[in-house]
């Protein structure tokens, strides 16, 4: 398997230019949580979000940068989610009420956020078959992204989570089946492993990926600069 810092330059590189693709097209905002007209903005966006889900397929590994995260970025968003809906629905009583009622969201939003922070991975390493299962195949790939494109205009919120996750396991699997190790893309229709490389050119796999990742992104910053 690739590194996680692999996975998300990747992730990061590959999204930015995805993003000059298609950042004339109305619906690409909706996959971003910050509105704006500016391309820089929508691709500062882009590179972000792609170099954070490109990481989620190997939360199915109990000791990898994903899984080992999970509690901690889940409590964050707990926090924020907390003091979110304090901001959304205000107490109308006094100052120090209201930040009471502010530490109070903070505290149970994160308790919460830690405890799904907790079952995901542990959810995920259950159902998933394994590592380099369920959380590496194009298929469960598909699906989300059928699910995203689905929701994107009914609720952009949701349906932008689930294209992020597509898009993101999607790049993650680039960076996988340059190693030795390979990945069952096809699973669980069939178990055989894709390795883009032969034995031996496999074992310096990740370094070359990184070496076209990194021509990627010096293309993509000449030609929007
Ligand atoms: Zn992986």
């Amino acid at each position: 398997m690739s590194s996680y810092r692999t996975h998300a330059l990747s992730g990061a590189v590959l999204s930015t230019g995805v993003g000059v693709i298609i950042s004339s097209m109305p619906w690409a905002a909706m996959l971003v949580p910050f509105r704006s007209s500016a391309m820089f903005d929508l691709l500062g966006q882009f590179a972000v979000l792609g170099a954070i889900s490109a990481l989620w397929p190997d939360i199915d590994e109990p000791n990898s940068f994903a899984s080992r995260s999970s509690v901690t970025v889940f409590a964050l968003l707990g926090c924020l989610s907390g003091s979110a809906l304090v901001v959304r629905f205000p107490a109308h009583d006094s100052a120090s009420a209201s930040m009471i009622t502010l530490a109070l969201a903070l505290i149970v939003g994160a308790l919460i956020g830690a405890l799904v922070g907790y079952l995901v991975p542990w959810g995920i390493q259950t159902i998933a078959g394994g590592h380099r299962r369920g959380t590496h195949s194009w298929l469960t790939f598909l699906a989300l992204a059928m699910v995203g494109c689905v929701l994107l205009p009914w609720i952009p919120g949701i349906g932008a989570i689930f294209c992020w996750l597509a898009w993101g396991g999607f790049v993650h699997v680039l960076g996988d089946i340059v190693t030795p190790s390979g990945v069952p893309v096809w699973y669980p229709v069939s178990n055989r492993r894709l390795h883009l490389f032969p034995p031996g050119i496999a074992e310096f796999g990740e370094w070359i990926f990184v070496a076209v990742i990194i021509a990627v992104g010096i293309l993509i910053g000449t030609a929007i600069t």
